[in-house]
């Protein structure tokens, strides 16, 4: 499920975008500080940010600043009740990529908050896909179908390997040296153990074991 950040002090107005987010499928979460919303911005925990312009603390200018220049290309959507040109010009230019006027309908910001999603996704050249299994290797993030998995970093990195090998047989001594790397005792039995931690977190039947060989997955 795509997270959006929302960051925005009038709890009438995040209330309002949190619960038609939520109804169109989306988690949400609501930084009511500019400070908030820039910490949280920069954990890689979302998928797009909705910044209003008036913050308490920093403002919604200074908090995209402040995200564009640590190198985010978060997708952000600025909110503003400030409906001057020069708002317009000086958020676009500060690196948003859409912007809003208060009031709105909530269908509108719905409609830019789809268009970004999906540019997201098709620039994405760092999404790994297996059936309904995805990788998305820029943040690290899994999922089963439409459910996020949390794996370790050994247990991604398993799994990127079977999703670059999908339908190949991969031996014990292969997925050590690729995934645990070249020092890693031959005899050790740690690929079978992430192997069933896999199972457990993908789906028991996604990965098989080829006896005396090793594992495919299917
Ligand atoms: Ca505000």
């Amino acid at each position: 499920m795509a997270s959006i950040l929302i960051a925005e002090d009038e709890a009438r107005i995040s209330g309002f975008i949190e619960k038609g987010l939520r109804s169109a499928g989306y988690a949400t979460r609501v930084a009511p500080t500019g400070t908030e919303a820039l910490a949280l911005a920069q954990t890689d925990e979302f998928d797009l940010l909705i910044l209003d312009v008036n913050l308490p603390g920093i403002d919604g200018f200074r908090v995209l600043e402040e995200i564009r220049g640590s190198g985010s290309r978060l997708p952000i959507i600025m909110l503003t009740a400030r409906v001057e040109l020069q708002d317009t010009v000086a958020g676009l230019e500060g690196g948003a990529d859409d912007y809003l006027g208060k009031p709105f309908r909530f269908d509108e910001l719905l409609a830019r908050v789809r268009l970004r999603m999906r540019k997201d996704e098709t620039t994405s050249l760092a999404t790994l896909a297996h059936r309904d299994i995805v990788l998305d290797i820029r943040t690290r993030e899994a999922r089963v179908g439409d459910t996020r998995v949390e794996l370790s970093a050994r247990e991604f990195a398993l799994a990127e390997e079977f999703i670059r090998n999908a339908g190949q047989v991969l031996s014990r001594e292969q997925l050590l040296s690729r995934v645990w790397g070249y020092d890693f005792d031959p005899g050790s039995n740690v690929a079978d153990v992430y192997v069933g931690y896999l199972r457990q977190k993908l789906g028991s039947d996604r990965i098989e074991t080829v006896r005396g060989v090793g594992y495919r997955l299917t």
